[in-house]
């Protein structure tokens, strides 16, 4: 508590101040490359019969949203005079993004990782290195990301004085769910800029993927109180929600408390493990976390917010219609919400009219090459397969 009290107090104390926000927004622009656009899919739109207009968080450095919140925690810590920054990581985009910033900040490095993800996660675990931070594996528990937090969490409240524990979403405890939304809500302020500019008035919707949920939340916030828009977050139904093999907190979880926040969470329904923390699993990493932020169950308690979800097939098929009708091959967390585009169109259409939705596209697909290629090639074996059997069966017949 108190290394929580500490951290809150000073976030009250800089983001109270003009001059915090000043240096956050100066790199933001003159390293993020901010404000990213706001661009009108037009052959998107026809495919899926509304407006769409692409938030384009893909164009940022390092690909994605996540740079956003580390710039600005890190700037937090360095005026609270912490020397050495330390964060958890899952696929390790988090670990990369905070490596960034520590390369940037001259701020020495830890990444807290489960082992089992330093084996699949090679390629991560390797650009960290070369930004010059310290991957630390967790070989505790099930050796993946849930553990990895835990020995981040072990190891602030060892080093408190000089450390300072970089948190990638809108999780974990407060005031992390506050701090992150509010730097990750440069998105929604431009996105609401921009489309008054580009377009007039406010769109009908916004759609974003959802895994802690810190895209969605940044794009959401600024639009809360216009309540014409409508929210839809978008998880994980990994192999589909029946299987058990999935990330769809919100849709198939139940409330629960996990890393000091409490909030929905997946959780084991048999009776040896009832209540315990379950597996999540999606093909995009970023989707895969147990839990989710604390606020987006708030929302969707209060009706603000509806939450879907997108099987990996159907991401892998999304991934295929943004790439053909618009040239951008997005990640494969960001093709859960383009996979809910028809879904959207037809709730926010007006008869004749087409509704006008903004999607956050959160990251570039470069990442998830490899993924999708075995996907792709496991895809056209199984055709093949069918295409083949027919013919054996007619020379047989002959
Ligand atoms: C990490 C990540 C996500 C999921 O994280 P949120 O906190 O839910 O935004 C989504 N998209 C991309 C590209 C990511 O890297």
């Amino acid at each position: 508590m108190p290394a929580l009290e500490e951290l809150e107090a000073a976030w009250r104390q800089h983001s109270a101040s003009e001059a915090y926000w000043d240096e956050v927004y100066h790199l933001l622009e003159t390293y993020v490359g901010r404000p990213s656009r706001l661009y009108h899919a037009r052959r998107l739109s026809d495919a899926v019969g509304a407006e769409v207009y692409l938030k384009r968080e893909d164009l940022n450095h390092t690909g994605a949203h996540k740079i956003n919140n580390c710039i600005g925690q890190a700037i937090l810590a360095r005026r609270m005079g912490k020397t050495r920054l330390i964060a958890e990581t899952g696929a390790g985009q988090h670990g990369v993004a905070t490596a960034t910033v520590a390369a940037l900040f001259e701020l020495p490095c830890e990444v807290y990782m489960g082992a089992q993800d330093v084996e699949r996660q090679a390629l991560n675990v390797e650009r960290m290195r070369l930004l010059g931070a310290t991957v630390r594996p967790v070989h505790g528990g099930t050796a993946t990301l849930k553990d990895a937090m835990n020995e981040a969490l072990r190891d602030w409240v060892t080093n408190v004085d000089s450390t300072f524990y970089l948190i990638g979403s809108v999780a974990g405890p407060h005031p992390y769910p506050w701090m992150v939304r509010e730097l990750q809500a440069v998105i929604g302020h431009e996105a609401r800029q921009q489309f008054r500019e580009q377009v007039g008035g406010l769109p009908d919707a916004l759609i974003a993927c959802v895994g802690g949920g810190s895209n969605a939340a940044g794009l959401f916030a600024p639009f809360v109180e216009d309540l014409s828009v409508r929210f839809y977050g978008v998880e994980a139904a990994g192999q589909g929600i029946a299987t058990g093999r999935h990330a769809a907190t919100l849709g198939a979880g139940r409330v629960g408390v996990l890393h000091g926040s409490k909030s929905y969470v997946l959780t084991h329904d048999s009776e040896a493990q009832l209540g315990q923390i379950a597996h999540a699993h999606s093909i995009s990493a970023g989707l895969d976390y147990p839990g989710v932020g604390p606020e987006h169950s708030h929302w969707k308690e209060q009706g603000r917010a509806q939450y879907l979800s997108r099987t990996d097939d159907q991401a892998l098929a999304a991934i295929e219609l943004l790439a053909r009708t618009e040239g951008i091959l997005c990640a494969l967390e960001t093709a859960h919400a383009i996979a809910a585009l028809p879904e959207v169109a037809a709730a926010v259409r007006q008869g004749e009219r087409r509704g006008r939705v903004i999607v956050n596209l959160s990251g570039r697909g470069d990442k998830d090459m490899v993924t999708i290629a075995r996907r792709r090639a496991e895809a056209r074996q199984g055709e093949a397969e069918l295409t083949t059997a027919p013919a054996t069966d007619e020379r047989s017949r002959s």
